[in-house]
């Protein structure tokens, strides 16, 4: 279970999260959407530690970020934004490490770890240096390392960032299944059609601010918007996207002079 309360983040003067609240059942895949720059990454960075809240706290399947960051870190499963590997390592090497970390028994770790690998296709690879590893390929180790200690809570940011369309659908599908298996996921991205399709409630928002919540069906009813990139965009103040369009082609046009 995740349970935000009245988080707030400032970066210096810029106030990037303004008092959010919220609670995420087990079970639940919780889609959260917002903006470039809405405070989507703060808020996750702030649920493992990363970084500290200005204010408000945070539980974490009952351990609060601020009192118990051992047993949070312990409780989550994180796939960052932007995921710094240790590019000396090899894809095994790194696995270990996290695994280590985590003090999962060897035989555990050698069992999952191998499992993994070979449902990402990566079997071939393992134990080759991650500096040699493309973008999508390091996003199925990061995938892999933030599963390896079977965690309840799981927090993806943009974790299809890179990956192919064959790799999306398995993640699709082991984010069900482990929702079934009573997981709390909380899951970031900008790829609409995905989180309609596969989260069960959505959380949008804005400029730090929270300003829905509900299933797709009911944000689509509230807004009378048919698609959730439609209802997204209303919602968050987007431009007409044609308007916007024509201005570059204004502003090139105005190079060609
Ligand atoms: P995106 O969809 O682009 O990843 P986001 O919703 O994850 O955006 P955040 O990265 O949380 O947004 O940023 C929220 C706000 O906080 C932005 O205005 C950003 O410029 C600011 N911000 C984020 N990190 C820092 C930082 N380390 N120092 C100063 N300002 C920051």
């Amino acid at each position: 279970m995740i349970d935000i309360q009245h988080l707030e983040k400032y970066y210096d003067k810029k106030h990037a999260v303004k008092g959010i609240s919220l609670t995420i059942q087990p079970g639940e895949i919780v889609g959260f959407l917002g903006p470039n720059g809405a405070g989507k990454s703060t808020t996750v960075k702030i649920l493992t530690g990363l970084i500290s809240a200005s204010e408000g706290n945070a539980f974490i399947n009952g351990f609060s970020i601020k009192e118990h960051p051992v047993e949070v870190k312990k409780s989550i499963g994180y796939v960052p934004e932007t995921g710094a590997l240790y590019e000396s390592l090899t894809a095994w090497e790194y696995l270990e490490l996290i695994a280590d970390l985590h003090y999962i028994e060897r035989p555990v770790f050698e069992k999952r770890a191998g499992e993994f690998l070979e449902l990402f296709g990566l079997s071939e690879e393992k134990n080759k240096r991650l500096s040699g590893f493309s973008k999508g390929m390091r996003q199925k180790v990061l995938i892999a390392a933030a599963l390896l200690h079977d965690p309840p809570v799981l927090l993806f940011d943009e974790p299809l960032n890179g990956v192919d369309a064959n790799t999306a659908l398995v993640f699709k599908q082991l984010l069900r299944r482990l929702s079934q298996r009573g997981k709390t996921i909380l899951f970031c991205s900008h790829i609409l059609e995905v989180v309609e399709r596969l989260c069960t409630r959505i959380i949008i928002i804005n400029e730090g601010e929270l300003v829905t919540d509900g299933t797709p069906e009911q944000i689509a009813r509230d807004t009378g918007h048919a698609s959730l990139e439609s209802a997204f965009n209303a919602i968050t103040g987007g431009a007409d996207a044609d308007a916007k369009a024509e201005g570059f082609m204004q502003a090139l046009k105005g190079l060609d002079e």
